[in-house]
């Protein structure tokens, strides 16, 4: 796997040329059904996260490998029916930019806008709050205030955010009342993984 990464090969199993490479995009699971969160008017997702899928998309979420980048941003692209205006991601903590130098979320949905030849920008701001380490003792209430994004304002009547794995939607509920909140119309959600949720659930950090 290591030497995979280091020569650019497939994230899964290092094979050298692209990633995924060929045997392994035939190792990879449809979604299936999304339960579209509340707030948006669609949502959709390219891959499951299990299996390939889920090493797949670990590769860029955790371990800042970009070379699947491209495949990811086509195969999202592909899923979105629905006419969007403009382009936009839930932005990665500035803790973990500043630990991997980059924001994954905005170089997927920088690339899907240019997939879908739509302009890309960054609309959503996290709380600084979101940032620091989980409080507990906080209150449901206190909570969802806390992990609340805030909108910059735009003249986008449909708006497309774009997420790594989606797991509860609890994350682009929030996106989607932020952007309401400055006047957006149709928000749609879109991302590389789906995952059902269940007892141990991928937070989304
Ligand atoms: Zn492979």
């Amino acid at each position: 796997m290591l030497s995979g990464l280091l020569s650019g090969g497939c994230a899964v199993c290092a094979r050298p040329g692209a990633s995924p490479c060929l045997s392994c995009v035939g190792l990879l699971q449809h979604p299936g059904n999304i339960a579209c969160p509340a707030g948006l008017d669609s949502c959709v997702a390219a891959i499951s996260f299990e299996g390939a899928g889920r090493a797949l998309v670990s590769s860029l979420k955790y371990r800042n490998n970009r070379q699947s980048l491209a495949w990811f941003s086509a195969a999202i692209a592909q899923q979105v029916t629905s006419e969007v205006d403009l382009v936009t991601w839930i932005p990665t903590t500035a803790r973990r930019r500043r630990k991997r130098g980059f924001d994954h979320a905005e170089l997927l949905g920088r690339r899907v806008g240019r997939r879908l030849a739509i302009p890309a920008k960054p609309l959503l701001r996290a709380p600084v709050a979101r940032s620091a380490r989980s409080q507990t003792g906080l209150t449901a209430r206190e909570r969802e205030r806390r992990d609340a994004f805030v909108a910059v304002r735009c003249r986008a009547g449909s708006v497309l955010v774009v997420d790594d794995v989606i797991t509860t939607g609890a994350t682009l509920k929030s996106a989607a009342a932020a952007l309401r909140c400055v006047g957006v119309d149709r928000v749609h959600g879109a991302a590389i993984a789906y995952t059902k949720p269940r007892g141990s659930e991928l937070r989304h950090a």
